[in-house]
Parts: C-alpha cells; structure tokens; sequence
C-alpha cells in the first residue's frame, strides 16, 4: 500500500463538508492545476519550506548539506543570507535539523492510518454535536486509493461521517467505486467541461472524470460539485454554460453546487517551497461576485443549491441577486 505524506490535519474546520470537521490534507497530486493555492500538496515527496526573514545567517544548513545546494552571501545592507538552489536537493532534510530558528520546516509528515485516526476521532464529540465528521483532502486522495479506503473505513466503522475531496481523476472505475460503502460525502472539484482545456492545461483527460461522476449518480452518492471559477480558465459565457447543461440536467443527483473564486493566497508558498517561477497568477485578482452572480443564478433555476465562496447566501448591494436568489448552506 502507498502510504501518503499528510501536510496538515485542519480541526474545527467549517468549510470541507457539513458541520465541524477535521480535514487531513494527503501530499501528492497527479494534476497540475496552475491556479492550485495548496502548492505543498503536489508532489508527493517531502520538501521544505524556507523562510528568508527568518534566516540569521549562521551558516548551518550550509555545513550539513550533503548537495551543496545553499551557500552564504553577504549583502552591502550588512546582513548575510542564503542564495538556495534546489536542483539537486535530495530531500535528506538535514538543513532543517540543523536550523535553529525555524528558517526551513518540513513539509509532509509521516503518519499511519492509526496515528490519523488517533487524532481524528479525539474531536468525535464535536462531529456528533454538529452533524460534522472528517474530510479527507488534498492534494488527491485518491492518489493512494488503498490508504484512502481504509483510513475511510475505519472512520466509518467508527461512526464518522466520511467525506472526501476529490477530482475524481482515476481511469479505472473501480477505484472510485471501492469507496462507495466508506464515505458518506463525495466533494468532486470539476475544473472545466471542456475536454481540451482540461487536457492542455491540466494534463488530465475529462472523460475519465465524467465518467466516474456518471457512476457516482447512477449509485445514488451524496455528491456535492466545487467549480473554482478561474479568471481566463473556466468563466466564459461558453462554460459557465456548459456547467449549466451538464450539471442542471442531473440536479436531482447533486446535493449542491458550490462557486469558489479564484484568489492567489498561496502564491506566498509558491515562495516559499523556491517554486515562485511556476506560479502563472501572480497579481490576477479574485473576480468580483458580479462575474460569478449568473452562474450561480442559472444553476439555481435547474433545481441545485448553490453557494458562492463557500459563504451563505452572498447578497450584497452590488450583486444582482434578488429575494428568491438566496442562496443555500453546504450540506
Ligand atoms: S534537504 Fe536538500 S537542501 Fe536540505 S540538506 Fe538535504 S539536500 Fe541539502
Ligand atoms: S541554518 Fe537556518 S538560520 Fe542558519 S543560515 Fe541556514 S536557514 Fe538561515
């Protein structure tokens, strides 16, 4: 079994799912999302985060590093700092053993599915008293389908409710079918109905992922769609719709549809993991919620229930929306 790295296990969490929730963020992802705000969770390998304001300089990475990746230089404001290149990294980690200060962390933690659990069942209490349980995020769990079907099971064997975010991606059914009597909430990010965007910008196929929603319906899942709207990507009249015709002619079988806005929170990580050159949105602001209104307000006319942002019922002076757009919670 392919055991993932966990970035973070998020408790109380109010926005992967119904209630208060622990969310465990698995690292590694087989999409290659430009847009992504968790860049820590692509690459499946651990790496480090380094975080120049809080170098002093001691040279202590330098000494222990195996690749000669870091080296000091000395700047005319008198402070001396680390010029990195990671080409040759080895991922030994012994940098952030020997930083004192906190300058490098560790990104990606080795944990079994007892110590996940371990964690996530000490909230239960919370999970019952709001209708909440565990999501598990992240990256893509389904990147590790046999982790993610027991750490699944044995929350559901628990009593916990159960959801999972997932692109959907794998090519064989099966994989997405195995999960089918282990979570409760299928949270499918659909990115785009249009096969070549998808592909070109992606570098995943739409089919296998429509493909495995028609299966979802047809079993009578709990699915609940996230469409990031991404400015130049996906917020066209020409695919808000498609969104409209693909998802409004199966409405009876999505418990909702939820808008998330494009914002650029995570380009401070893109920095921080020394990956700054791949990050394509740099400066490309969030979309105001006149650009997303109609979307919203013709998925609501199929029958579905939509939120904006992941917030209740977005109504503002500026927005078009009027009385009978109110929007619903996430369920
Ligand atoms: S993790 Fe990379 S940069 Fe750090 S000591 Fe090891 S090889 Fe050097
Ligand atoms: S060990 Fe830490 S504080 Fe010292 S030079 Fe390296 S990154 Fe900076």
């Amino acid at each position: 079994m392919r055991i993932p790295l966990v970035t973070e296990i998020q408790r109380f969490s109010l926005q992967d799912g119904p209630g208060i929730r622990t969310t465990i963020f698995l690292k590694g992802c087989p999409l290659h999302c430009p847009w992504c705000h968790n860049p820590e969770t692509q690459d499946a390998r651990q790496e480090f985060y380094y975080y120049p304001a809080r170098c002093v300089g001691c040279g202590r990475c330098v000494a222990v590093c195996p690749a000669g990746t870091s080296r000091l230089v000395h700047h005319s404001d008198g402070r001396t700092r680390i010029e990195l290149d990671r080409t040759n990294c080895q991922r030994c980690m012994r940098c952030v053993a020997a930083c004192l200060t906190e300058a490098r962390s560790i990104v990606g933690q080795r944990m079994s599915v007892e110590d996940i659990l371990r964690e996530a069942l000490s909230d239960s209490a919370f999970y019952r008293n709001s209708g909440g349980g565990v999501t598990i995020s992240g990256g893509e769990p389904l990147y590790f389908p046999e982790f993610t079907r027991q750490l699944a099971g044995e929350l559901h064997a628990a009593g916990v409710h159960v959801a999972i975010e997932t692109s959907c991606f794998p090519k064989n059914r099966e994989t997405v079918e195995s999960l089918l009597d282990v979570v409760d909430l299928f949270i499918v990010d659909l990115k785009s109905l249009d096969p070549r965007k998808h592909f070109e910008v992606i570098g995943w196929p739409l089919a296998p992922i429509l493909a495995n929603l028609e299966m979802l319906f047809a079993a009578g899942a709990n699915v609940r769609i996230h469409i990031p709207l991404i400015p130049g990507f996906n917020d066209s009249p020409a695919d808000f719709d498609a969104y409209v015709d693909y998802l409004g002619s199966r409405a009876e079988s999505i418990t909702g549809v939820d808008l998330l806005s494009f914002h650029s929170y995570g380009e401070g990580k893109y920095a921080f993991l020394g990956r700054s050159d791949s990050y394509q949105y740099s400066g490309v602001e969030e979309p105001p919620a006149e650009k997303t209104m109609p979307l919203a307000r013709a998925l609501k006319n199929k029958g579905l229930a939509v939120t904006v942002g992941g917030i209740v019922g977005i109504i503002d002076s500026k927005s078009e929306l009027t009385d009978g757009d109110i929007l619903e919670v996430h369920q």
